[in-house]
């Protein structure tokens, strides 16, 4: 069967291997991949800068199939049926899963980053990383499940709420869905961003103000927003030294910051308003037990692929995706692969 393996820095090869099997007495599961996403962490780990992966690798954790084989002691799954997949090993042992945190495991593995992920036509997993979707949900829709976890998960981690103001910083793809589950929850959204396209999208996606930071101020236009009490929540998705620095200015009081950038470089950030405000920061990675609740609202309409995934390509011309990605990134929302 074919796989799509990053070998090393842009070395990224189409390539047969073998079909994987079921053991014996096993909860495991064969899933038949349909669709996979194509994330920005697959581009960095194509490019050599995801420090957590280990090469070669069959790239790819958000994918969707169906299921081909079950093992002896799988219940509540039948072959044929729709799944999407969780991409995420953990020990349940550790600290951080007594504390309901598996994403943050001591063991944690994630596929396509330390086990090979869905960029393949078949994929063994455990029965607890399917989760069954609808078969009348499309597979292109399906998709986009984990990307929507993610932002399940900051939303969580910060209780965002109805009646609670939240600022999203950065309008790309994975600020557009916090942007949806935000308004999903019932919250009023304000987010930012340099491109006039993104936040024109931003607008049909629900945004209460959009605000563009090459040529308004963006302190200004929340201060006027919120009747100077800033934003309750504060999520930066934008994922750089200044607008990482900026959410402890654009934080109300009691307010919640969640930065999802991963860069090691340090920051300058004052110890007064975390003090003042009593302000709470949240790391958010990867989610914790929010594929039932994105299902269940992908289901029901209520998450919706609208726009999003704006490219499909074969595996055979997966290439042919990632230089998209590189060369036109800004034609680019979700670029998602497909399985005949
Ligand atoms: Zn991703
Ligand atoms: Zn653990």
């Amino acid at each position: 069967m074919l796989a799509a393996k990053v070998f090393g820095k842009e070395d990224l090869r189409l390539v047969e291997v073998e079909r994987p099997a079921l053991s014996e007495e096993s909860t495991e599961v064969i899933i038949k991949v349909k669709a996979a996403g194509i994330c920005g962490s697959d581009n960095h780990i194509y490019h050599g800068q995801n420090p957590f992966a280990t090469l070669p690798r069959v790239i790819g954790h958000e994918f969707v199939g169906e299921v081909a084989e079950i093992g002896d002691k799988v219940t509540g799954l039948e072959i044929g049926d729709h799944v999407v997949v969780e991409p995420i090993t953990y020990c349940g042992k550790c600290y951080a899963c007594r504390q309901g945190m598996p994403n943050v495991c001591k063991d944690l593995k994630v596929s396509g980053v330390h086990v090979d992920g869905g960029m393949q036509e078949y994929v063994k997993i455990d029965v607890k990383q399917a989760h069954k979707i609808n078969k009348n949900i499309p597979w292109t829709t399906a998709v986009l499940a984990e990307p929507y976890t993610i932002a399940g998960n900051a939303t969580t981690r910060a209780k965002v709420e109805l009646g609670k103001t939240v600022l999203i910083q950065g309008a790309g793809t994975i600020g557009q869905l916090i942007l949806r589950m935000a308004k999903a929850k019932g919250a009023s959204v304000m987010i930012s961003d340099v491109l006039d396209s993104r936040l024109e999208f931003a607008k049909l996606n629900g945004a209460d103000r959009v605000v563009n930071v090459v040529n308004e101020n963006l302190a200004e236009k929340l201060d006027e927003w919120t009747n100077q009490e800033r934003a309750n929540v504060v999520i930066d998705a934008a994922c750089t030294r200044k607008t990482f620095e900026d959410c402890f200015e654009f934080a109300s009081v009691a307010g919640a910051i969640v930065p999802l950038g991963m860069s090691a470089e340090p920051c300058q950030v004052a110890q007064k308003p975390i003090m003042q405000k009593q302000l709470t920061v949240y790391g958010s990675r990867l989610q914790a037990y929010q594929f039932a609740p994105v299902i269940k609202a992908l289901e029901e309409g209520m998450l919706t692929d609208d726009g999003v995934v704006t490219q499909t390509f074969s595996i055979h011309d997966i290439q042919e995706a990632f230089d998209l990605i590189n060369k036109e990134p800004e034609k680019v929302r979700k670029a998602v692969i497909t399985f005949d």
